[in-house]
This record gives structure tokens, sequence and C-alpha cells, in this order.
């Protein structure tokens, strides 16, 4: 179902230490969540039942991991799979972040197989897409981002896309300082819930939650949160801050 949410991805840092007290930090702030909203903290594997346990008892948060084997099982040294994720109660997951796309050569043929295997293990994905800065400037951004959708997502039937959480990251946009405006940012939030329309229909369309990742702060998270197709944030920097989040969470 369509809700507000809040994820913050940690990506490589943080001991789980600095982890734990951060988390301690950001619900002190905070105090609640609502229902209809949600908060996410996208930490690495060795830390989420930890995070897990220090979340119990707090009403509409979770945990996600950064990651998923594309392989189901087996002689794989190093890999952590959908079911061992399960095992160990993982709400969410990363897929597709151009971070893995970049650094580890994840094609949206790969990301669709870990998009697969979460659904099959009950795992939502958090579902990342986006333009690099060249794209944007010759104005192929809308196609570029279809692509991704479509090749990763678009075999999915009506009951699993609903599962899905899409994340609209612009590259130009991630660690960088440079925020797509609101107006950019629900520009393509809309283009992204019409294709999904158009392939779903309207209902299902409305279900699907659209995050905007690349640079959100709390100076900037409550101008894109107020936009129509904009249904909170993907943060990566601004989520190590327990000050700075806390505000990005209030401001949803
Ligand atoms: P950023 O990262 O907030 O540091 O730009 C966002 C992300 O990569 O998910």
């Amino acid at each position: 179902m369509r809700k507000k949410i809040a994820a913050a991805n940690w990506k490589m840092n943080l001991t789980i230490q600095e982890g734990k007290e951060l988390v301690n930090s950001i619900l002190n702030e905070i105090q609640s969540i609502p229902e209809g909203k949600e908060l996410i903290f996208a930490v690495p594997f060795p830390y989420i039942t930890e995070i897990e346990t220090q979340l119990k008892g707090h009403q509409n948060t979770s945990v996600a991991a950064q990651n998923i084997s594309n392989l189901k099982a087996g002689a794989y040294t190093g890999e952590v799979c959908g079911f061992m994720l399960q095992s160990i109660a993982t709400k969410y997951v990363i897929i597709g972040h151009s971070e893995r796309r970049m650094y580890f050569h994840e094609t949206n043929e790969v990301t669709k197989s870990k998009v697969d295997l979460a659904l099959e293990y009950k795992i939502s994905p958090l579902f990342c897409c986006g333009e690099p800065l060249e794209i944007r400037e010759s104005g192929s951004q809308n196609e570029f981002v279809y692509k991704q959708v479509e090749e990763s997502l678009f075999h999915l039937d009506a009951e699993n896309i609903q599962k899905v959480v899409i994340a609209y990251e612009p590259i130009w946009a991630i660690g960088t300082g440079l925020t797509a405006s609101s107006e950019q940012a629900q520009e393509m939030h809309a283009a992204i819930r019409n294709l999904l329309s158009s392939k779903y229909g309207h209902n299902v369309a409305e279900n699907i939650s659209i995050l905007y990742g690349g640079s959100v702060k709390a100076n900037n998270a409550a101008e894109l949160f107020a936009m129509k197709d904009v249904d909170g944030g993907l943060v990566g920097g601004a989520s190590l801050d327990a000050h700075e989040f806390a505000a990005i969470v209030k401001a949803l």
C-alpha cells in the first residue's frame, strides 16, 4: 500500500556501536511514527538483527538490507541470499542502487533476478532507478528510467508490483549536494507513476510508493515531500546525522 517513507541508507559506514547510538538518538527525537508512514534503516548485513531488536516496540519502523544475492543458495562464498535475509526477518532490501550498478556491474537483468528472489522470500524490494548526468543533459532521462523499470519490474503481476517501493535517484544528485528541484522530482515521479498506470492500471499505480533520493537534507525535504507523487525519501549522507535525519523524518 502507498505509504510515506523515510529510508536511511547507511551504505558502508558506521560501526555497530555508532549505528545503535544513531538509531537511539533518532528514535528519541521523533518519538513515534504514525500509521501510513514508515521509517526504514538500510544497514550493513552484520547489523540487521541488532538494529531489528533495537526497533522492537517502535511502531512503523523496520530494517532493510542493502543488497541481496542474485543466486539462490549454495557454493557462492561471501554471498548473502534471500532465504538468509528472510530467516532474520528482513522486511526490505535495496535493489539496483546506482552504486551497485556502477561498481558491481549490476545490469537490469541482474536486478530483475534480485527482485524475484526478494519477493520469493517475502522481502519487499526498494528498487532504485535514475539517470546519469549526461542522460539528463541530453533530455532522454524518462526513456532511460522507463527502461530500468520495465526491464526489472514489468514481468511482475499486479499483486507483486504493489510490494515494490520505487526510489528515483538521479545519479548526478547522489552524494553531490546537487538535488533535483522539487519540480524535476515531481515530473519524473509522475512519469514513473503514469508508466505503472499504463501497465497495471490507475489503482495499482496509486498504491505504489515512489521515493526520491539524491542529496535529501533537512532543508529541502519538506519541499520535496510536499510534491504529489513524491512519497518520501531514500537518504544517504544526511541519514548519518541524527538531528538532520530526524528533521527529514518529521518532514514526511
Ligand atoms: P545521498 O545518497 O543522500 O548521500 O545523496 C542517497 C542514496 O544514495 O541513496
